[in-house]
């Protein structure tokens, strides 16, 4: 064969497996939401197709999860029809440079993550099972890190900023840095995991050092003993005194452990006089770590310590920007802003509102805006304050006065009803974020201009008059009470 004949080849062969997804779209589209469509189909490129068996890729690890945990059988009848019954699906991913051996995925939803030229994906999905892939080069054995853990993923930010850097300059040299051991801490969902999976990944990237494990406290201290009860606690000891780079996750679970303890802190030595890189990371500086061994924790301080903190706003955008393009998702900036501003407290909480918005948009059919967002942050954020209507702050505040509440909407200008009216749209500006307009619209259709009439009435009012500032207070906790 001509190369010109090869090369003629290849472009009917792309051309066909266009043809066959192609067909797939057409019949998936009558099935799904246009959204649903838009934000899980659109993205996947056909790659290849071999005989009966399709490989598409997806953008990420996300995407292929989640298309397989709610289009699964959507697809696989749809490729059956378009194919026949020999039909398989094989995943690529597009984000991922390695294998997901690691992802915590179910027995059946095996995925192929292969290069991003996808020369030979090989994992049918759900058809193997998942031992097939953990045969792999690109990891050294039980290293145990997660190959989605990057840091190129993690966002940079002023609270993250001393322990991003100490974990990169380890990850560029392991052990030969004075940050040994290094010590990350913070709060959950801060992304010291992440960190911890990104450097080892990174330090084997680099080549630097051979074997890297990464290990959380609680492995450890199962394995340390089941170690005793068969009677190898010297082939365990071995195992993590040799390695060049050791991580273990989480030490505050050594606690009350005396053994694991007494077991790690000769490993440390040993490391550590090996002149080998040991990281850790805690909840809590090691200084108030309780039920750890004084040694261990004189140990834990003679490196860098680092923190974590909550991320600030100009962070949590950025990581919902980034999130949301990860996944090829379209989020308006009012609504990253919106959900930025109401999930502080870690970025798990802010990933897991992101997901939830997406899966509400797109299951049940609904544009991506302020309003659904409220209603997902109203369900998975619970140490936050819920936003609340201008409804429900008219209803007790009339409750809390004593008056009917559509003397609120009415043109009385009795002063208990004007004050209880004045006091409704002081909370409305204060607790929603309702225009001016949009107030006085609930207000029997008043101006803007008499809410600000109204605002300013009552901050005069709160400014010399204590006994109804508490008044306010107290109905201000109460609104606030109610979303939630
Ligand atoms: P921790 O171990 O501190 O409880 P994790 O590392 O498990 O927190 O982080 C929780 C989630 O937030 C993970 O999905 C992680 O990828 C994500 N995450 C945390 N920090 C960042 C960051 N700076 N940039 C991007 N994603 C992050
Ligand atoms: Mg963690």
């Amino acid at each position: 064969m001509s190369l010109q004949e090869v090369a003629q080849d290849a472009v009917q062969v792309n051309a066909e497996v266009q043809r066959v997804w192609d067909a797939c779209l057409a019949a998936i589209h009558n099935r799904v939401t246009s959204l649903s469509f838009k934000t899980w189909f659109q993205p996947i490129v056909p790659l290849k197709l071999v005989h009966e068996e399709l490989t598409v890729q997806v953008p990420s690890q996300f995407f292929y999860d989640w298309v397989e945990q709610h289009y699964n059988s959507l697809i696989r009848e749809t490729i059956t029809s378009v194919l026949g019954d020999n039909a398989r699906l094989y995943y690529s991913i597009a984000a991922d440079e390695s294998p997901a051996e690691f992802d915590p995925l179910p027995q059946s939803a095996v995925v192929s993550n292969q290069r991003r030229d996808a020369q030979s994906a090989s994992a049918p999905s759900s058809f193997l099972p998942r031992s097939a892939f953990r045969q792999t080069d690109q990891l050294p054995a039980q290293s145990n890190l997660n190959p989605r853990y990057t840091f190129d993923n993690f966002i940079k930010g002023d609270s993250n900023q001393l322990a991003r850097a100490a974990a990169l300059a380890v990850a560029n040299n392991p052990g030969g840095t004075s940050f040994n051991p290094v010590v990350v801490y913070g709060g959950t969902g801060l992304g010291k995991t992440h960190l911890m999976h990104a450097l080892g990944n990174h330090a084997i990237a680099m080549g630097k050092t051979r074997r890297v494990v990464y290990v959380s406290s609680e492995k450890f201290t199962i394995e340390f003993v089941e170690a005793i009860q068969a009677d190898r606690v010297n082939e365990f000891s071995h195992f993590y005194r040799s390695v060049d780079l050791l991580i273990v996750d989480d030490i505050q679970f050594f606690s009350g452990k005396e053994k694991t303890q007494d077991n790690f802190f000769h490993t440390f030595n040993t490391l550590y006089q090996l002149g080998k890189q040991i990281v850790l990371s805690s909840d809590l500086p090691p200084k108030e770590l309780k039920g750890l061994d004084e040694r261990l924790i004189s140990r834990f301080q003679s490196g860098l310590t680092a923190d974590i903190q909550p991320p600030d706003l100009e962070t949590r955008i950025a990581i919902l920007r980034k999130k949301s393009e990860d996944n090829s998702f379209e989020l308006p900036p009012d609504v990253i802003d919106f959900i930025a501003a109401n999930v502080t407290s870690n970025i798990r909480e802010l990933e897991g509102c992101l997901i939830s918005l997406i899966a509400r948009a797109s299951l049940d059919s609904r544009d991506v805006n302020i309003e659904l967002a409220r209603e997902v942050l109203r369900m998975i954020v619970n140490d936050v304050k819920s936003p609340v209507n201008i409804d429900q702050i008219q209803r007790l505040v009339c409750e809390f006065y004593d008056i009917p509440e559509d003397l609120l909407r009415a043109k009385t200008r009795k002063q208990e009803v004007v004050s209880a009216r004045q006091i409704a749209m002081y909370l409305a500006k204060e607790l929603t974020n309702s225009s001016l307009k949009t107030i006085g619209l609930h207000f029997g259709g008043r101006d803007h201009s008499t809410v600000i009439h109204a605002c300013q009435s009552i901050q005069d009012r709160l400014g010399n008059d204590s006994s109804f500032k508490q008044n306010i207070e107290q109905l201000r906790r109460r609104i606030e009470m109610s979303g939630r």
